[in-house]
């Protein structure tokens, strides 16, 4: 990963905690408008700010299971790795008994 590319993810990556934050402080201080009913502006504000953090949360929760899974895998293929190298044949053991 290029220098460049680094600067623009943690860009991104602050960028993203900035809508989150906003967007979690915008809905608990919207918590008690004053509600003029059907097409509230204020109202569907607060709706896309839930989406955005049901959306966050969602890909949140799908990186953890991403990385907790392929870190099982590794682990696995180590783990059989490990196993193939110790047998008497790999280890060119004599059986004279
Ligand atoms: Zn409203």
């Amino acid at each position: 990963m290029t220098a460049r590319n680094r600067y623009t993810a943690a860009a991104l990556a602050v960028l993203f905690a900035a809508a989150l934050i906003l967007s979690a402080a915008f809905t608990a201080h919207s918590a008690s408008h004053e509600c003029c009913g059907e097409g509230c502006a204020v109202c569907e504000t607060v709706s896309q700010c839930a989406a955005l953090l049901a959306g966050a949360a969602a890909a949140v929760f799908t990186a953890a299971a991403v990385s907790v899974s392929r870190k099982i895998c590794m682990r696995i293929g180590a783990v059989r790795q490990a196993e193939r190298r110790s047998t008497p044949v790999s280890e060119k053991v004599l059986l004279l008994n």
